[in-house]
């Protein structure tokens, strides 16, 4: 794979995959924007994740709640009085830093600061001799003690902007699908356990962004609630972080050795949560979160139940609701921008070109987007080896039929040699590219060069119709 987070991210901005947000006025420090490739690989992401974990079980629903909920919700939940970061202040320079983070590059990820006290932190950053990043000054002479930094981006609803007007636009989509749950399972007679799913916009006020998508204000989750009995929590736990695993490695066609779980320990484990598994990435940087799946209880349910008075159980529809009791809710939370940054920094490979023939100019390598067909960006693109004779009104031709069977967006690229036009094809990930050529003209017949084995086939434009299905394509008949 391309080795660091700099070579990613350039590689990126030059061919608009990702790009800093807000560019032309220097950057708005929130967030990424994606560019056509980009945009197009984190929707087939996406909607590979929806149509395995939503549309293709039968205990998942999909549902779809606001970014700017009541803000009785957030007082709720908790979130306006705790959802903190430690937050230190360097004297000297005035920069701020997390605490935890300090800390846990200090002690070389040796523990986890999630659970300790802010007084507990302070005495560590003097007691490790943690200095500021920025200008060097050590803990003891200018880290300040931390103080809870609030995360929630806040905004106000209507003209009146007052205390009585603020709102929270959400940081997670999990509290919608939690304030909602009791009401919609009943209403739409499940049976437990019965999983809601969004995706959606979540936002943060962080205090430190970095490491391009992985840490952003905006980002993107792709979340699942499941309301269970609270016996079998522990159970669909497991079960939960299996799947997501086997997913990410089946479907995604991520490396096994650089994905792993983190149990969490009971000192570390949010305020909410009963048990908590990261599924973890090594990414460029190192290994960080990708999909943390918690057992989040009965705490959210009783904490709304408590704050709006209203019952908040899951009443059983087959027996008339006799049965009611608080559901234990299980959560998968992934992180869209960071599957995709795991994505990309895992299948943008270099190759080097194979061994040049005596006498023959060696040929210079090449760089690879090695996604599975399914996500990438297009399926195919169609190449008229000239620009003329009818080759690109051919070329065009085909590309429609292509499309017609479900290739997604098929390109027709029609400048420079046919070997450059293989190579940037190559790197955003087109599997198949079709070149026509004066015999196409004659006889119908195109050159299929496939991404991966770089073999070339002579097919007919039927062959390859067969071999494009609208969800993946079999390649079988141009390996052969
Ligand atoms: P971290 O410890 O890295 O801040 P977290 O434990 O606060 O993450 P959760 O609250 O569990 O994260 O959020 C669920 C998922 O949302 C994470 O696993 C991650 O993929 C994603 N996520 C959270 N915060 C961000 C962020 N600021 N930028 C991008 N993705 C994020």
């Amino acid at each position: 794979p391309v080795a660091s987070m700099e070579e990613l991210m350039s590689f990126c901005r030059s061919r608009a995959i990702i790009l800093e947000s807000s560019g032309v006025y220097g950057g708005a420090a929130t967030t990424y924007d994606f560019g056509p490739v980009g945009a197009q690989l984190k929707k087939n992401i996406v909607d590979m994740w929806w149509r395995d974990f939503v549309e293709n079980r039968d205990d998942v629903a999909p549902l779809d709640t606001g970014v700017i909920l009541n803000p009785a919700v957030w007082r709720g939940s908790g979130h306006v009085e705790e959802f903190t970061d430690p937050l230190t202040q360097c004297e000297t320079c005035k920069r701020r830093f997390r605490a935890d983070k300090l800390l846990e590059e200090a002690d070389g990820g040796a523990e986890h600061w999630d659970g300790k006290t802010l007084e507990e932190m302070g005495a560590a950053l003097v007691a490790l001799g943690v200095a500021c990043p920025s200008c060097g000054a050590k803990a003891e002479a200018g880290l300040g003690t931390p103080r809870p930094f609030n995360l929630l981006f806040e905004t106000s609803i209507g003209p009146v902007q007052d205390g009585s007007s603020t709102a929270f636009l959400r940081p997670e989509t999990a509290q919608g699908a939690l304030v909602q749950g009791p009401l919609v399972l009943s209403l739409t007679r499940a049976r437990l356990p019965a999983g809601l799913a969004q995706v959606g916009k979540s936002f943060r006020n962080e205090i430190a962004v970095g490491q391009s998508l992985f840490r952003t204000r905006e980002f993107e989750q792709a979340e699942i609630q499941v309301f269970c009995e609270p016996e079998s929590s522990g159970d669909l736990l497991q079960q939960w972080v299996e799947d997501c695993n086997t997913w990410l490695v089946d479907r995604l066609g991520l490396t096994p050795s650089r994905i792993r779980r983190r149990v969490h320990e009971e000192s570390e484990l949010a305020h909410y949560a009963l048990a908590t598994t990261d599924i973890e990435f090594n990414y460029p940087f190192g290994w960080g979160e990708l999909w943390g799946i918690a057992n989040r209880g009965k705490y959210d349910l009783l904490r709304h139940e408590a704050a709006s008075g209203q019952d908040m159980r899951f009443r059983d529809p087959r027996d008339g609701g006799r049965t009611a009791f608080h559901p234990f809710v299980v959560e998968p939370a992934l992180g869209v921008g960071r599957l995709v940054l795991a994505v990309l920094s895992d299948c943008l490979v270099t190759e080097a070109a194979p061994a040049a023939a005596k006498g023959k100019k060696q040929a210079p390598g090449r760089l690879v987007l090695r996604v599975p067909d399914e996500i990438a960006p297009s399926r195919a693109a169609v190449l008229p080896l000239m620009n003329k004779d009818g080759m690109p009104e051919r070329a065009a031709e085909i590309a429609a039929a292509l499309r017609r069977m479900g290739a997604g967006g098929v390109q027709v690229d029609t400048s420079g040699s046919i070997g450059k036009r293989y190579r940037r094809q190559d790197e955003v990930g087109t599997p198949l590219c079709v070149t026509v050529d004066y015999t196409t003209l004659e006889d119908g017949t195109v050159t299929v060069r496939c991404r991966d084995t770089m073999r070339q086939a002579r097919l007919s434009v039927a062959d390859i119709e067969d071999a494009i299905g609208p969800r993946g394509l079999t390649r079988d008949k141009l390996q052969g």
